[in-house]
């Protein structure tokens, strides 16, 4: 059996920005401090914070006055985030650069009277996050699919009508969207620059190209993880099986009987070290080459707030 290693795969900026604000919050305030929402949809790393003295809480409420809270990659409302200032909280905003890049798109539309559509997945946090930036009197409409644009009615929608996207969907399915979007509302504009951030963009297509001679697909992620989901999803509509697993423990025989050729990537919020135990499970099975296939170079960078640097 060949191993193909997708290319790029694993952590993003967004992702290393956000686990190190929590480690170095901890190591400047102490043990515990709270994290609202999971900081990245990953289990290993949310359980290797908490380990450290991160406790991580769905609402604001479960967080006790004047304490150190963090918002995830994810990002939050503005009614999070005027409930924390509201509670004393010593805050430190690990939301990804890109979605505020969105959130401050959001706002600058509403500002001037223009409708926002939102194309993205109703109940994620980054949705909710986006979703709450609306300004008092304003809404944005979410669209998931194809059908919702269909069912969007005119009359709700008064001009002038803008779009933006969450930044961690399947690039080919928003952009049947967005076509289904411009052909009912030709007026409608598009963002500055694509909300679809690079590393969702770079992970998919090194697995559309990976997939080219691949026979099966293994996904590191967890299953609440948007990019993994869709990195998964590409081997499907290939036709080709593919199994999202949190680590190499779950990966069965089975899946590996008829395969000759595997692909192995990861999501944005996984690490690395559990590639290398995927790689080690599959040599114990009897692979013997793998191969680091090439693709996009990324040299992004965020840094982390200057008080924790
Ligand atoms: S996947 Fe994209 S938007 Fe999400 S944290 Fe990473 S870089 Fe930021």
């Amino acid at each position: 059996m060949r191993i193909l290693l997708a290319n790029p795969r694993g952590f993003c900026a967004g992702v290393e920005r956000a686990i190190d604000i929590v480690q170095c919050a901890i190591k400047k305030h102490g043990a515990p401090v709270y994290v609202h929402h999971e900081v990245v949809h990953n289990k290993f790393v949310v359980d290797g914070l908490k380990a450290k003295g991160a406790i991580f809480v769905e609402k604001m409420t479960e967080v006790p006055l004047g304490e150190v809270v963090i918002f995830s990659a994810h990002g939050v409302s503005q009614a999070v985030r005027r409930y924390s200032q509201k509670i004393g909280s010593i805050i430190y905003d690990a939301t990804c650069p890109l979605v505020t890049k969105v959130h401050k798109e959001v706002a600058r539309k509403q500002k001037q009277n223009i409708q926002v559509i939102l194309i993205g997945h109703k109940g994620h946090p980054e949705v909710e996050g986006t979703l709450g930036q609306s300004s008092e009197g304003q809404s944005i409409q979410l669209v998931e699919s194809v059908a919702d644009v269909e069912n969007l009615a005119l009359d709700d929608m008064p001009l002038p009508l803008s779009y933006t996207t969450q930044t961690t969907l399947s690039v080919d399915d928003t952009g049947q969207i967005v076509q289904a979007l411009v052909k009912k509302f030709p007026k409608i504009q598009a963002p500055r620059k694509n909300d679809i951030c690079y590393a969702t963009q770079n992970r998919q297509d090194a697995v559309k190209s990976l997939m080219q001679e691949a026979d099966m697909l293994l996904v590191l992620g967890s299953n609440n993880s948007s990019n993994s989901n869709r990195l998964r999803e590409i081997a499907d509509k290939m036709h080709k099986n593919a199994y999202l697993i949190d680590t190499a423990d779950e990966i069965k025989t089975s899946w590996l009987a008829a395969v000759n050729t595997i692909g192995v990537t990861a999501g944005a919020s996984a690490p690395e070290v559990l590639v290398r135990a995927v790689i080690d499970y599959l040599y114990d099975y009897g692979a013997t080459e793998v191969v680091e296939v090439s693709g996009a170079l990324e040299n992004v960078h965020f840094p982390v707030p200057k008080p924790l640097r």
